[in-house]
């Protein structure tokens, strides 16, 4: 058996009740035959598969919390640090009731790989709760991030682990899971990012992701004989990620469509009104039936579907398998030309299989959504420097940044002669420096 298949039934058994875990390792090492075939054997002496496959470390710990009503509320902590192998463990929080260790680890492995890609020094992590923001005061949400932190603060710092936000994590809980660490360590350092801009933010943190997002999908376009200009754009989503994108869509001359959350997608034939989104999601909280009563030629659909609209670039940015083999052969059928990943994991493995296959541009979130990390490496070395830099530069290095990503992991998927396979092309590119900088470092 092959060292890849090996470790494969063993990640398999070793983690049955993990499906989303054993997606992502499937997805990596599949596309990584060939690299590791080169090294089988000294790879299979330092079991450097197995180590990477299995995190550094997993915290789980208990959150109380008392609710408005005077009931105690208890919730599960995760911090998984994946791997520092490049630097700090970086990853972000994610508030949500479908929050597991499965998903946790998923998305810790998957940065490890992202984190890597950005050409910045950072290590691989994630964390959160199973906790739902949703529907809860803001002193709930204060009270929640408190004791979640009372136990996080004792396992991250500058230089060890630096969480940031993630699904449900946005300004309002950093704030509040700032402010507590600073309180119990008595420490004013650079602990998390995506902070406020008056305690050390950085400017462009928040469209970090969306913008990044779209400036990959320029470049992979150009570099397929096309251009965004003029384009119909189907984002899903409604929260960072996808408003942001959407901004930025229009910024190059596209048009964005469509948006979604939990509940239902809206598809608006004048395009997506930013101000209106921001407003319903950002400022109001409310849902997506709001965005058309201020819209009245936009359309609401209850329930899925949004991969059902006629585009040419598809951007799913909510969450992980969005995106199935349905959705993928509806998108194929009405002309689309590129799906990118603004989400991490959106696609199911079938369905990326089936756009790789007929002829779609596929550009995985590793990827696609790095530049929110790489903005938040930004955000790291500006505190440490106690510096700020302007909007602008901050969003020309991000451009930067995203172009060379794209760069290199085209140029690894030729290297490999699997030309515009971006998925392995990433994967390959992120491996590379990890596996150097293990086996640097000896056996730990
Ligand atoms: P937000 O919480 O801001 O928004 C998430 C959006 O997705 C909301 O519209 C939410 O709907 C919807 N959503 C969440 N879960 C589900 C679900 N199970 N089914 C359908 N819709 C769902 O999160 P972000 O925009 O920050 O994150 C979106 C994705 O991007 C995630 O996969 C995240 O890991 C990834 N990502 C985020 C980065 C960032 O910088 N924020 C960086 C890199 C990746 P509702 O409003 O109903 O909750």
């Amino acid at each position: 058996m092959s060292y890849v298949d090996e470790v494969l039934a063993q990640v398999a058994a070793k983690n049955a009740h993990e499906p989303e875990f054993i997606q992502a390792v499937t997805e990596v090492l599949e596309s990584l035959r060939m690299v590791i075939e080169k090294n089988e054997d000294t790879y299979r002496r330092n079991a450097l598969l197995e180590r990477l496959t299995t995190p550094e470390r997993c915290i789980l710990f208990r959150v109380p919390w008392v609710d408005d009503k005077g009931q105690v509320q208890v919730n599960n902590g995760y911090r998984v640090q994946f791997n520092s192998a490049i630097g700090p463990y970086k990853g972000g929080l994610r508030l949500h009731p479908s929050v597991n260790l499965s998903v946790i680890k998923f998305l810790g492995f998957e940065q490890t790989f992202k984190n890597s890609l950005t050409g910045l020094p950072i290590g691989g992590g994630k964390g959160g709760s199973d906790f739902d923001p949703k529907g809860k005061s803001d002193r709930e949400v204060m009270a929640f991030c408190q004791s979640f932190m009372t136990e996080l603060y004792k396992y991250i710092g500058a230089d060890t682990d630096v969480p940031a936000g993630d699904i449900g994590v946005g300004a309002r809980e950093i704030g509040y899971l700032f402010g507590q660490y600073k309180r119990i360590r008595s420490v004013y350092e650079g602990v998390l990012t995506g902070k406020g801009l008056s305690y050390g933010g950085s400017l462009a943190r928040t469209q970090a992701t969306g913008y990044g997002l779209l400036y990959l999908t320029d470049e992979l376009l150009r570099c397929n004989g096309r251009s965004l200009k003029g384009m119909t754009v189907a984002v899903s989503g409604a929260g960072n990620v996808a408003t942001y994108a959407i901004e930025k869509a229009w910024q190059l001359g596209a048009k964005p469509v469509t948006c979604s959350d939990s509940s239902g997608w809206v598809y608006d034939p004048d395009g997506i009104d930013v101000a209106t989104l921001i407003d319903v999601k950002q400022v109001r909280r409310a849902r997506l039936t709001e965005y058309v009563s201020a819209r009245p030629n936009a359309v609401y659909h209850q329930g899925k579907g949004v991969w059902s609209t006629k585009c040419d670039v598809a951007l799913p940015c909510a969450t992980q398998n969005e995106l199935v083999l349905d959705d993928a052969e509806m998108l194929a059928a009405n002309g689309c030309i590129a799906v990118v990943e603004g989400a991490n994991m959106p696609t199911t493995l079938d369905a990326t299989k089936f756009l790789q296959t007929h002829g779609v541009l596929f550009c995985p979130g590793k990827a696609a959504n790095a530049g929110g990390v790489a903005t938040s490496a930004l955000e790291m070395s500006q505190n440490s420097q106690r510096l700020s830099w302007t909007f602008d530069e901050v969003d020309a290095k991000l451009k930067t940044i995203m172009v060379n990503i794209f760069h290199n992991l085209d140029d690894a998927a030729r290297e490999y002669g699997m030309e515009g396979n971006y998925v392995a092309g990433a994967n390959i590119a992120g491996f590379k420096k990890v596996a150097d900088a293990m086996n640097a470092q000896g056996i730990v």
